[in-house]
């Protein structure tokens, strides 16, 4: 479902999975920038911010972990890493037995991609109800795309059990708005030949979204695509379009 106002207005798109026990989200510019290190934001706004959202979500105060992401393909386990204010573990994705910790990822043009992993004959994460339960979520840019941050996440998954895999690929820079040198387009097409794009005013360009649903469909996951492109949608942040204003985020968390 979208839904567009009032509280809900911190969410772009908000959808329940699992039985309605996992909730999938990605927030709008209403829920404000997410992101320290983004332009000069004073950290305690953020932090307030961060608190509303996680009053909304329905989890514990100071529950929500965020990553200090760098573009990598690096993938941590949530247990690894508790929550704490002052400080976000160095990574690219990672991933949540039994869905205990709630997840998030910030973007602002690169794709932040969400999973659910099940299975009902057994794994290392053992959900209430007898089924096997790991949620993940990735932030997949160029860089980390390429380098394979979507196939370590997926790997992550099948380790700790997951045989039926769920994937939400949010809002980002779109196939026809991402401009690019025609030497990159053309270098990276030779590999990953669904990366290759061209604007709408005929330019060469990357289609990450396509990429991505490739690497997941190639490796057995369910994919389902919300086509927002944050260049084109205002309610979304996007680097390219306004450098600075902010990150936005893609949740995956269990209700209490
Ligand atoms: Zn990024
Ligand atoms: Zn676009």
């Amino acid at each position: 479902m979208t839904e567009a106002g009032g509280v809900d207005s911190l969410y772009w798109w908000h959808d329940t999975a699992a039985g309605g026990d996992v909730h999938v989200a990605f927030t709008s510019v209403r829920a404000g920038n997410l992101a320290r290190h983004v332009g000069d934001e004073d950290v305690e706004q953020i932090e307030v911010r961060r608190r509303a959202l996680q009053q909304r979500m329905g989890v514990e105060p100071g529950t929500l972990r965020f990553l200090d992401q760098v573009h990598s393909a690096t993938v941590l386990d949530a247990a690894a890493h508790p929550a704490s204010p002052g400080a976000a573990p160095t990574g690219d994705a990672w991933f949540s037995r039994a869905g205990a910790e709630p997840l998030a990822i910030m973007v602002a043009d690169c794709l932040p991609v969400l999973m659910v992993g099940r299975t009902a004959s057994g794994g290392t994460s053992r959900a209430p109800g007898g089924e096997a339960l790991v949620t993940a979520a990735a932030h997949a840019g160029r860089a980390g795309l390429l380098d394979g941050v979507l196939e370590n996440t997926v790997a992550a998954l099948h380790e700790y059990g997951a045989e039926r895999i769920q994937a939400w690929i949010g809002p980002g820079a779109c196939g026809s708005c991402y401009e690019v040198p025609a030497a990159m387009r053309d270098e990276l097409a030779v590999r990953r030949p669904a990366i290759a794009s061209e604007t709408t005013w005929g330019t060469p360009a990357l289609d990450l979204r396509s990429e991505a649903e490739e690497v997941l469909r190639g490796r057995g996951v369910e994919v389902r695509q919300l086509a927002g492109c944050t260049i084109e949608d205002d309610t979304l942040f996007s680097h390219r379009r306004a450098p600075g204003e902010g990150r936005f985020a893609g949740l995956v968390w269990r209700a209490r």
